[in-house]
């Protein structure tokens, strides 16, 4: 075992709004550091750094729109958002739970600040990854995981660190709660300052990780809060240390080695397949769902 190599501690790039209730820091796949397929099968990190939200009669959001050909995964971190899609599923998220949905061969969805925290506003911040799926998942039904804080594998770990919150894969023997369609990884650790954490991953994973509360040594380097460290390919070790009270979102998945042809909200392998997912759309094969 060796030490993995820090490639890029990126910066939050500037952010844009994801209809009015989003505001979003994409990491990648713009990112030139990172490149189009660089943290396979993670394919698109929107990172909606903590603001205010004032209060509003009318939640804050985005309206009905489809995706084809992955998953979207949903970590509130501040605030509670509410989800409804064609297939039937809704649910509620607050802080420290995911939602984990699988739009694979299609579906129709809409994304919401949750009525009551649009009520009285206050922070809000949270993560969504796009994750792929290979070729071989992408026309399969739709699903949905919603994946409580309660139901998250937690590792605690020795002294006073804190811990490790697993929510896809695992960390030291302790599984985490999502079903995946590919070998992945994805963690907060929610560490005391001064904590240390550490964690290992086959070189040829994709690995990154995303400071969402406080500052970390990583690897011996400094890492500030809406950073993210992009690691290489080098080693599978890395140590994280706590400078102040801090959470860290930790990925870390096997490439899919597959043709990438992404349009929009639609994520295939072959142009051809997205103006399918066009016609398709627009033929009403998405299902329903009211605005
Ligand atoms: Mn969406």
């Amino acid at each position: 075992m060796s030490t993995k190599n820090i490639k890029a501690i990126i910066a939050p790039p500037p952010p844009h709004m994801v209809g009015d209730g989003f505001r979003v820091h994409s990491f990648f796949p713009d990112a030139r550091l990172i490149g189009k397929n660089g943290m396979s099968p993670f394919f698109l990190m929107d990172y909606g750094a903590k603001i205010e939200f004032g209060p509003s009669k009318n939640p804050r959001g985005v309206g009905v729109h489809p995706h084809r050909g992955f998953e979207t995964v949903t970590i509130a971190y501040h605030g509670r958002i509410a989800h409804h899609d064609s297939a039937g599923n809704s649910g509620i998220i607050g802080q420290g739970d995911v939602q984990w949905m699988t739009a694979a061969s299609g579906l129709l969805h809409k994304e919401y600040h949750e009525e009551s925290y649009s009520k009285t506003g206050g922070p809000f911040q949270m993560v969504q990854l796009w994750v792929n799926l290979p070729a071989k998942y992408k026309m399969t039904p739709p699903k949905y995981q919603e994946i409580t804080n309660g139901i998250m594998g937690k590792h605690v770990l020795p002294g006073d660190s804190g811990f490790v919150e697993v929510i896809a894969g695992s960390y030291n023997g302790t599984a985490g709660a999502a079903t995946t369609f590919t070998p992945m990884h994805v963690m907060n650790a929610r560490l005391n300052k001064g904590g240390v954490a550490a964690f290992s991953f086959p070189a040829a994973y994709n690995t990154g990780a995303l400071v969402i509360e406080g500052s970390l040594r990583i690897n011996g380097q400094d890492v500030p809060a809406d950073h993210f460290v992009y690691f290489g390919h080098e080693g599978e070790d890395f140590k994280v240390e706590a400078t102040e009270d801090a959470v860290l979102l930790v990925l870390s998945g096997e490439p899919i080695e597959e043709p990438i042809a992404a349009y929009g909200p639609f994520l295939m392998n072959t142009w051809e397949e997205v103006e399918q997912a066009v016609k398709d759309v627009n033929m009403g094969k998405f299902g329903v769902l009211e605005d």
